[in-house]
């Protein structure tokens, strides 16, 4: 069975750690170096990136998180874990070695969590299933450049990119593990975990 771990320190531990059991698969909370070693996948889960910035660093999990996502463990970012692993934040480059991804977001761009609202539509990359995208207080991705763009939506006459994938990462700005169904854990734990 396939392991994904849950970088557990703030936010959706619990409601990502229930839809990997549900897609048929090992939930693990990661906080140590060594949790690293008993997954094939990672999530970061929303949340708030300050608080979750400052556990990495003292739970000294910075650095080898990092490595080993360079070294190709499969992770998916969702909304604070999007930002984490994001090349430029609010105009500036990221310091953190996990910013990686090689777009430009900007937190809390859709406004303050009262302006947090949900989505209907189909996604190509889940066969066109209709979903219902969650964002809360979500950061805007505002240019995508050597990854790929996997999702827009229209959101006030705008279009926006909320789904994004470079390699072995999978980036979201809104909350899967907060809506019925468990497709994009599915996608992520079929797609992006290499069966040996
Ligand atoms: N606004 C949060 C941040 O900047 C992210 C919100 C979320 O993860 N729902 O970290």
């Amino acid at each position: 069975m396939k392991t994904v771990g849950v970088l557990a320190f703030q936010g959706s531990v619990i409601e990502h750690k229930k839809k990997i059991n549900e897609a048929g698969a090992d939930a693990r909370e990661v906080r140590h170096p060594e949790d690293l070693n008993a997954i094939d996948a990672i999530i970061l889960p929303g949340g708030e990136s300050t608080c979750i910035t400052r556990m990495l660093n003292e739970f000294q999990l910075m650095e080898p998180l990092a490595q080993k996502i360079q070294q190709g463990l499969p992770v998916w970012g969702t909304c604070a874990g999007a930002i984490l692993l994001s090349r430029n934040v609010d105009g500036q480059p990221n310091p953190l070695p996990l910013g990686i991804v090689d777009i430009d977001i900007e937190r809390n761009s859709y406004g303050s969590q009262l302006d947090s609202f949900q989505y209907q539509t189909p996604v190509s990359f889940l066969d066109n299933r209709q979903v219902n995208l969650i964002f809360i207080r979500a950061p805007r991705i505002h240019s995508v450049h050597t990854c790929e763009n996997l999702l827009n939506i229209e959101w006030k006459q705008q279009q926006e990119i909320v789904a994004v994938k470079q390699n072995n990462i999978f980036i979201t700005t809104f909350h899967p593990e907060l809506d019925s169904g468990c497709t994009f854990h599915r996608y992520f734990i079929d797609n992006y975990i290499k069966t040996p």
